[in-house]
């Protein structure tokens, strides 16, 4: 059963396990939901669009948000900062909107504190071998990053209990139906 008393919803897991593919799909089902752009000081990766996919900051700016209490929450996440800016957020859910964020485990421990009511949807891979597999296929990181972000993959996956809900990404078209059936 959903809380969603105050419209948030915080989708968490490890990098690589398919949120993003997962979101974007549940975006494309229910127009109703309004998916926060994060800001970062990553990179853009081949395709990404600044303002679209995140807004891409420098890190003086980004730190410049954070002294400004621009962000939400924000976190350092395999050697980058992410952050979810403040303001838009709290207009939509003033509107009544549900507001869908896509972020990491630090961030989502730090909304849990300031939005109680927030549902908290952790999403699993179905193995960690599987996890490796897919960060790797993905061909988007460094040799580095991607033991970087096995490494913190281990650490979030203990995470699981904390969360009001675990999803297992082994077929996508059955983790989105139990999505959509746990935020309805
Ligand atoms: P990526 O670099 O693969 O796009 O994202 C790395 C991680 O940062 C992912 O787990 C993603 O969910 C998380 N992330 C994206 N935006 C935010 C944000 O605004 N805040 C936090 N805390 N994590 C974020």
């Amino acid at each position: 059963m959903n809380k969603y008393k105050n419209g948030l919803t915080v989708i968490t897991g490890p990098s690589g396990v398919g949120k993003g593919t997962l979101v974007k799909k549940l975006l494309e089902e229910n127009k109703n939901i309004w998916l926060s752009i994060s800001a970062t000081t990553r990179l853009p990766r081949e395709g990404e669009v600044d303002g679209k996919h995140y807004l891409f900051l420098k890190e003086k700016d980004f730190r410049n948000l954070i002294r400004a209490d621009g962000f939400l929450e924000w976190a350092e996440f395999a050697g980058n900062l992410y952050g979810t800016p403040r303001a838009e957020v709290q207009e939509k859910l003033s509107l009544g909107k549900k507001v869908l964020l896509e972020i990491e485990l630090d961030g989502a421990r730090q909304i849990r504190k300031t939005f109680k009511d927030a549902f908290q949807i952790f999403i699993a891979p179905p193995s960690y071998e599987e996890l490796e597999k897919r960060i790797r296929e993905r061909g988007t990181d460094s040799e580095e990053a991607i033991t970087r972000r096995l490494k913190r993959a281990n650490y979030e996956m203990k995470s699981q209990s904390e969360f009001d809900a675990i999803v297992i990404n082994d077929d996508v078209y059955e983790a989105l139906i139990e999505i959509k059936k746990l935020i309805q």
